[in-house]
């Protein structure tokens, strides 16, 4: 086993600490490698405080992973040693059922196995993520950045990347589209640059009025202060797609309504629950649906978009001594608009 320089969380109510956990050395399938860059994702946060049950602990979060091949393991065809790759936030997953084999292993009937806060398939041996040095993999399982993308600004692509690609792709968003995000964090910034990339005509409902030049200069045309009741009223029925990121309890009927006939709404954020009307979705027929990041074959072809679209992630590098306060920033939506670990930092802490 390697020992490997880590940060963790003891209970749900503990900091983020220096901690060591054991990798495994490259078997046949497997590659390691060596973490340069992490993204902090609002699930970490979520997850680190036992907001959605079930924790495991103690935990290493991070599923927004770049870094280089170090080992492969004999029997590993897609990589070689010196390749900068991705880790996105599953590891396994039963490679047998129909999502599987449709390339969308999210939906693993058996249950992906995730980065972190989880256990290989095994069932037993837990999984640590990508606050730590470096990490073991199976090869199948792992993204390919394509050449020249800046490293650091690709890591959120991973999960905020992917989470935001796929339901636009999924549902169809097209050139002309009305697109709302809702929320500009670390998803919304992504999806707001996405959809323009996909020739949407995008709108940033807020509830930061001070988000309302960023939300421009990344892409999108327009944007709306949803703690203004007038803003529901003024945007009625006017959107083709409206794509939820907001992390904390809001009232989805009241977005609903912005959507015109057959209009469709996806939620990625996952706050506390919220009671639904039916009216809203009954009188002009339209949506409501979720969508969970997204499978690898689709992962690979989002990184490839932002490739060839110029598209990264704004971002604030970090040490991870500065983990804590980050996370505190995130809560009180303070982030522009996404935290990323330097991972260098963590070798010599
Ligand atoms: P984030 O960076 O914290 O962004 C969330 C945004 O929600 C904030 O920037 C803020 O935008 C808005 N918001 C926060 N508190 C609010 C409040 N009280 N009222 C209204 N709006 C509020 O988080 P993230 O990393 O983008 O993640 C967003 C959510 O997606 C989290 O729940 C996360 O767990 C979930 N997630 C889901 C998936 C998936 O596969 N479905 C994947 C990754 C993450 P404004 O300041 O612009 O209002
Ligand atoms: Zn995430
Ligand atoms: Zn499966």
């Amino acid at each position: 086993m390697l020992e490997t320089p880590a940060y963790a969380a003891a209970t749900s109510s503990s900091a983020l600490a220096p901690h060591t956990i054991q990798r495994r050395e490259a078997g046949p399938h497997d590659v390691l490698i060596d973490i340069l860059y992490c993204g902090v994702c609002h699930s970490d946060i979520h997850q680190v405080r036992n907001e959605w049950g079930g924790s495991i602990f103690p935990m290493v979060p991070g599923h927004e992973i770049v870094g280089q091949v170090a080992r492969v393991g004999s029997q590993v065809s897609k990589w070689q040693v010196g390749d900068t790759v991705g880790v996105g936030c599953f590891i396994d997953s039963c490679r047998d059922c129909g999502p599987c084999r449709e390339g969308e292993e999210q939906y693993c009937e058996q249950g992906m196995n995730v980065t972190y806060n989880g256990y290989e398939r095994d069932g037993k041996t837990p999984t640590y993520g990508g606050y730590s040095t470096r990490i073991t993999v199976d090869e199948n399982y792992v993204l390919r950045i394509p050449q020249g993308m800046p490293l650091d600004r690709t890591a959120p692509l991973l999960c905020a990347g992917i989470t935001t690609y796929s339901p636009l792709r999924h549902f169809g968003v097209k050139q002309g589209d009305r697109v709302a995000v809702v929320g500009l964090g670390g998803l919304g910034h992504m999806g707001v640059k996405i959809a323009s990339a996909m020739g949407a005509r995008v709108t940033v409902l807020s509830h930061s009025p001070g988000k309302r030049d960023e939300a421009l200069r990344l892409g999108a045309e327009d944007f709306m202060v949803t703690s203004d009741p007038q803003v529901f009223k003024d945007k009625a029925a006017r959107f083709d797609f409206i794509l939820d990121t907001v992390s904390a309890q809001h009232d989805y009927n009241a977005y609903l309504g912005l959507l015109r006939r057959d209009g469709t709404m996806v939620l990625v954020g996952m706050p506390e629950p919220t009671a639904l009307s039916a009216g809203p979705l009954v009188m002009q027929r339209r949506r409501l649906a979720g969508s969970l990041i997204g499978g690898i074959r689709e992962t690979q072809e989002m990184l490839d978009f932002c490739a060839e679209h110029k598209v990264a992630a704004d971002v604030e590098v970090i040490p991870i001594d500065r983990i804590n306060a980050a996370y505190e920033r995130v809560v009180k939506s303070d982030v522009r608009y996404r935290f990323v670990i330097d991972i260098a930092s963590l070798q010599d802490a």
